[in-house]
């Protein structure tokens, strides 16, 4: 008989997965939280559970793992993760500490079907969406390396949350509960470059959970021309979603936007972006474009990214220019493409 993996089962799943085996409900809650807040392996550490019950279990249920394959550390102290799925593709996820949070950034798919232009992920191509164990799995594994407790997740890996919306919902939460690792609804953020459908159902299941909406442009036109799903998701609609968020959490949404050299970064992109967030209680994340082998865009002059955040700056709430954490090791936004890294100049651990 199959095993049943227990990872990325909810709590309410894993109690009625242990009441199928006759065992008492309390069972579940107890094997939940050795998973998500010891992060066992197996059944042998669950102490508080007999040995003809774990012998029971093991039987009837394993606990999956992601296969980490490398690991790299940046001069700046973000660690970059690539794993590998038990059917072969390859995910990346980042850690990412300040002075104030860690981060971490998961994936939520293999590749990904968007192809933004810009992306080294978008022009892998797509493999498949994650099951929530291997959302949460990347957790659990950067959690065991980090010193410091992970404070934030961020759905800013490889591929688009919106598309694979019911399982990244599932990882939120068991993210979420106070039996798991007991994250905040707040200090996770649901990142989407603007897929109407899903955002039309995340808008009423988000509760407290954060959104981030990848803008990099207010004019349709500049906007298909570097993201493909712009074509079937028009701005009016995306923004209605977006203001829709901000009414039904009272939560503000972050607004990213990429600065793509002489492509979205003049002054007259600038007044579109003011024009279009109007009304809407947000912030914006500015960010430089980070080099891709074999993409036609570039790096943004510094003197246009301060003139356009001098424009940004006294006509909206908040606008600040994020700086880019391991772009030595190709973990910054859209470096990511499931591939090894050259070991000889960076450190590796184990
Ligand atoms: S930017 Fe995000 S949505 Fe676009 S291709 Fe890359 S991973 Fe996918």
């Amino acid at each position: 008989m199959e095993r049943v993996d227990l990872k990325g089962m909810g709590r309410t799943e894993v109690e009625a997965f242990v009441q199928s085996l006759g065992l008492d409900r309390f069972r579940g809650k107890q094997i939940f939280r050795w998973i998500y807040q010891e992060w066992a392996r197996d059944f042998s550490p669950m102490s508080d559970i007999s040995k003809g019950l774990r012998q029971k279990l093991s039987e009837a249920a394993m606990i999956s793992e992601l296969e980490r394959v490398q690991m790299l550390e940046s001069v700046d102290g973000s660690t970059k993760f690539l794993f590998r799925l038990a059917d072969g593709p390859h995910i990346e996820s980042v850690l990412i500490p300040e002075a104030d949070r860690v981060t971490l950034c998961v994936s939520s798919q293999a590749g990904c079907p968007a192809k933004c232009a810009f992306c080294a992920t978008g022009n892998l191509g797509y493999k498949r969406n994650l099951k929530a164990g291997e959302i949460v799995d990347q957790f659990i594994h950067a959690q065991r390396v980090s010193r410091r407790r992970i404070s934030n997740v961020v759905f800013m890996g490889m591929g688009e949350p919106m598309l694979n919306l019911d399982n990244v919902l599932k990882a939120c939460r068991i993210l979420n509960d106070d039996y798991g690792p007991a994250l905040s609804q707040k200090k996770i953020t649901i990142s989407t470059v603007g897929i109407v459908r899903g955002m039309k159902k995340f808008v009423v299941a988000a509760n407290k959970l954060g959104l981030a909406l990848s803008l990099h442009s207010a004019d349709e036109s500049t906007r298909q021309g570097i993201m493909p799903v712009a074509k079937k998701n028009p701005l009016s609609e995306i923004m209605a979603q977006a203001k829709r968020y901000t009414e039904l959490t009272r939560r503000r949404i972050s607004f990213e936007y990429l600065l793509l050299g002489g492509i979205n970064d003049s002054i007259t992109d600038a007044k579109k972006l003011v024009k279009i967030i109007h009304g809407i209680p947000c912030k914006i994340n500015l960010m430089r474009y980070n080099p891709v082998d074999g993409l036609p865009f570039e790096r943004p002059r510094e003197k246009d990214v301060l003139r356009f955040q001098g424009y940004l700056n006294p006509r909206v709430y908040a606008v600040t220019v994020r700086e880019s954490r391991g772009v030595d090791i190709k973990g910054a936004c859209g470096q990511l493409a499931g591939q090894m890294i050259d070991q000889q100049n960076h450190t590796i651990k184990t």
